[in-house]
């Protein structure tokens, strides 16, 4: 098999790798540049045979909905079938503006996939895994070929709610020959990543000192609001909007048989007729920057109110950002916070256990670290658009 890395060797953002055999080419992510390394230079990516006539491909898949892995979906080839998890179609579906219809129409006709479920592109056998992840419909691929194994990981980490399910992941993959791995952290410190259930219990320490919480989150970190619901005690609320209410229902329906974090979420949606009663019983309350949310906050008692910050803290640092003026609208914020992607140590754990004969790291800045947390792999500092056969 042959990889090429179209984008991403030296960047998080903007994620595009090719995997083909003699006889099948399939891309793997088509994603837009993060805002914080855009330049106008970077913003576009033409793909051979994928953004142009020039070549063939059979098949674009999609490893999760974040826009890093899926923002340039607009920029494939119509005649080309893309590939997705069943609820990420139907989160797309519903977080699509009506505005693009063209773009709409696309994700109707996407095909999807089940977890653990192999498939064929070609002589290409395809085995998505779901993973633990900030956008919980996410999946690594193992694709097999020419008598070789590969995985891409896509996005994924250990220390979410679905965190434990990777050490039976790994025994049941066994050894590969290849890994495509991604390498968020290791460009960051070195430091044990605070878990999921740690955040959720900080937030029930929160709820006893503040009667109104109101949380800052990213709409399809459904886990975490999932787990914010939860937290939430008898005789108090968890609100959110309708807008989030049908993405907690999207999860139920794909998901909630497998855990019960998914299901049964206890939510109210707001409206001014609530408010008497949420004002005498408290909640905690899933809030987005708009001003819906922001004449809602400014409504309850800003002495018995706290936001919690609960996105990357990056994204505050953005020029025009408005977000640290939202968080101005209370008189207390603080940030209730952890990373979406595995640590360099749990990206080193990976790789030991799967004793892959060539690393490749991608969405990352450092991809070099890997080779000094791993000095027996063979980690192959690749760089854009150059081959290299497994
Ligand atoms: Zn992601
Ligand atoms: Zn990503």
């Amino acid at each position: 098999m042959q990889v090429i890395v179209h984008r991403g060797t030296r960047q998080i953002g903007g994620v595009a790798t090719q995997i083909s055999s003699a006889s099948a080419r399939i891309l793997i992510d088509m994603g837009e540049v993060l805002p914080s390394e855009d330049s106008s230079a970077q913003a576009q990516l033409s793909v051979p045979g994928v953004t142009d006539n020039t070549a063939s491909c059979d098949s674009v898949l999609f490893t999760h909905y974040h826009a890093d892995h899926i923002g340039l979906l607009p920029h494939i080839r119509a005649d080309i079938p893309i590939y997705m998890g069943a609820l990420t179609k139907d989160i797309l579906l519903h977080t699509l503006p009506y505005q693009e219809p063209v773009l709409r129409r696309r994700v109707e006709q996407a095909r999807t996939f089940s977890p653990g479920q192999m498939f064929t592109i070609g002589d290409l056998k395809i085995t998505p895994f779901c993973v633990d992840h900030s956008a919980c419909d996410s999946y690594m691929f193992l694709i097999e070929a020419e008598g070789k194994r590969l995985l891409h990981t896509g996005d994924f980490r250990c220390h979410g709610f679905r965190g434990k399910a990777m050490a039976k992941l790994i025994r049941r993959l066994g050894q590969v020959d290849a890994l495509i791995t991604e390498g968020t952290a290791l460009s960051r410190p070195f430091t044990p990543p605070l878990t999921e259930s740690a955040l959720q219990r900080q937030v029930r320490g929160y709820i006893k000192q503040y009667k109104y919480v109101f949380v800052l989150c990213a709409s399809t970190n459904l886990e975490r609001i999932c787990a914010l619901s939860k937290a939430v005690p008898r005789g108090k609320y968890f609100v959110c909007d309708a807008y989030q209410q049908r993405l907690l229902d999207l999860l139920q329906k794909h998901w909630g048989a497998y855990s019960p974090l998914y299901r049964h979420i206890k939510k109210t949606i707001y409206s001014p007729r609530l408010f008497d009663r949420l004002r005498e019983k408290g909640f905690v309350m899933a809030v987005r920057d708009n001003q819906s949310f922001r004449n809602i906050i400014r409504r309850f008692d800003p002495a018995r109110q706290i936001i919690l910050y609960s996105m990357w803290e990056g994204y505050l640092r953005q020029p025009q950002s408005t977000l640290p003026a939202f968080l101005a609208l209370a008189p207390h914020w603080e940030p209730l916070h952890t990373s979406g992607h595995a640590s360099a140590q749990e990206i080193a754990q990976l790789v030991t256990a799967l004793c892959p004969k060539a690393v490749i790291v991608i969405h990352t800045q450092k991809p070099q670290a890997l080779q000094t947390l791993c000095p027996q792999t063979k980690v192959v500092l690749l760089q854009d658009k150059e081959p290299l056969f497994v």
